[in-house]
């Protein structure tokens, strides 16, 4: 399943990388998923930073 940041939404919280910094990043202020790690949605602690993630900004789909 892929794992993205819609970066209309994601303020640059950080959340995400404190929780699963082996995908999350912050790039420029604002959350990012890491090169090569796109395919990661499945990932328990994946779902679970996009469900704590302040402004809903993390997308997991496919
Ligand atoms: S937790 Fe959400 S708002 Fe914070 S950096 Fe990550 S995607 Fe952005």
């Amino acid at each position: 399943m892929k794992v993205s940041i819609d970066q209309d939404l994601c303020y640059g919280s950080g959340d995400c990388v404190y929780r699963v910094p082996s995908v999350f990043t912050v790039v420029d202020g604002f959350g990012a998923v890491l090169p090569g790690r796109e395919d990661a949605g499945a990932d328990a602690l994946v779902r679970e930073a996009a469900e704590k993630c302040p402004s809903q900004a993390i997308r997991i789909e496919g």
